[in-house]
């Protein structure tokens, strides 16, 4: 078997419609993209959906798929953030997304968000973390501003359990009382761990010496974590294991760094890459390139065209395209002839709806022997004539796999 490597390099959000604002073309075609025309006229393009037509996904869901797994292989959030931080989860946790935030003598939320929290958290969560509660340990870390992740390690848990989070926007409501949902004493058991925690931790926050400077400079201090969407951590293979291969993964979004980890990718970050349109892209390509010589795939991530979506910016989202195209130039001039060059996104953030949608997005594969097509430019109206036809996100991971020479024959 001849193995060959691959570059996958993702454009968050990518996707999009036609805009009235960009003369009816979408921010894809808008945008001045010489490189990525230039591959699409030599390689091979298609439209992708992710899982199938019309459904949205997250860009967790979107980059467990591009990374090689199923959907159904989808662990829930809290999981992923929390390997997105760096921590350590093993399958059986029962993980937590959490909010650092303010509740009164009462118990009213006060704010959701402490404040807007940034400073101290670390301080904070140390005075928590690796409390064991009923025989269960909590581990506790910040993540970015008010936000953190919290894990129950011990035997007998189960994600479903309410959440302590009101979500009410500081509307006067109380912190809610984790509540089992369903009757086994596995849920039973959670919800007891986690209020009796969650207690606790009050109990030692409301006096942290982080808190009292903040009260006296007349800040909201961060006296209660608010939880929500629990989720267990599963059993899953590692892609890199699966396929036999070694990965790595750049990017500056926790999102996907947690999703690499899991799947077995070695993950290279940096305070420069932003996730926004100031992000260092000399600095992915340069890195996407060098670690070609251990790696048999790579995944570079690019977040501002989705970020641009969101804010309805159809300008913004054709400039960060821009600069996706560049550093995709970069790539290629780094790359030696056998290597393929993969380019997809995680999904549509159309500008005129500012969220992520079901629309297929447009891929391609430029390498080597590769049977290119007609198409000539990179965009969601030429590559819908692309050799690829229109295939879900699993086929396409298979192909690039394929290309790698990583997939089992069937039959004899
Ligand atoms: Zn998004």
């Amino acid at each position: 078997m001849l193995y060959r490597k691959v570059v996958l390099a993702i454009a968050d959000g990518l996707g999009d419609r036609p805009n009235p604002i960009l003369g009816h073309k979408t921010p894809l075609e808008y945008a001045s993209t010489p490189n990525l025309d230039r591959l699409a006229a030599k390689g091979i393009t298609g439209m992708m959906d992710l899982i199938a037509s019309g459904i949205p996904v997250g860009t967790d869901m979107g980059h467990l798929i591009l990374f090689g797994y199923e959907p159904q292989n989808y662990p829930g959030r809290g999981p992923i953030e929390a390997l997105g931080i760096g921590m350590d989860v093993r399958p059986g946790d029962i993980v937590f997304r959490c909010n650092f935030a303010t509740v009164d003598e009462h118990g009213v939320v006060v704010d959701r968000r402490a404040g807007r929290i940034r400073e101290g958290t670390d301080k904070i969560a140390d005075a928590i973390n690796g409390i064991i509660v009923h025989g269960v340990t909590v581990y506790f870390q910040p993540a970015t501003e008010h936000r953190a992740v919290l894990i129950l390690r011990g035997d007998g848990l189960s994600d479903q359990v309410s959440d302590s989070d009101p979500k009410a926007p500081n509307d006067g409501s109380p912190f809610l009382r984790i509540e089992p949902l369903d009757l086994t004493k596995e849920a039973q058991k959670t919800a007891l761990v986690l209020n009796s925690f969650l207690l606790k931790a009050h109990s030692i926050l409301k006096d942290h010496s982080v808190n009292a400077e903040r009260i006296s400079q007349g800040k909201l201090p961060a006296n209660f974590i608010l939880t929500r969407g629990a989720g267990k951590m599963t059993e899953l293979e590692p892609i890199t294991d699966k396929l036999n291969i070694k990965g790595c993964c750049i990017a500056g979004e926790s999102t996907v760094l947690g999703v690499a980890r899991m799947a077995g990718f070695q993950t290279v970050t940096h305070s420069s890459m932003t996730g926004n349109m100031d992000t260092n892209i000399q600095l992915k390509a340069k890195l996407a390139t060098e670690s070609l010589a251990e790696n048999d795939m790579i995944l570079v991530h690019l977040k501002a065209p989705d970020l641009q979506g969101h804010d309805n910016e159809p300008f913004q989202k054709a400039k960060a395209i821009e600069m996706f195209d560049e550093m995709i130039g970069l790539i290629e001039k780094g790359i030696p002839e056998d290597v393929y060059l993969a380019i997809a996104a995680d999904h549509s953030t159309p500008c005129e709806i500012g969220e992520h949608t079901g629309d297929p997005v447009p891929v391609l594969i430029s390498g080597p022997s590769i049977r290119k097509d007609r198409v000539t430019e990179f965009n969601e109206m030429d590559c819908a004539y692309g050799g690829l036809g229109h295939l879900t996100g699993n086929d396409f991971v298979r192909t690039l796999h394929g290309f790698m020479g990583r997939v089992k024959k069937q039959g004899n």
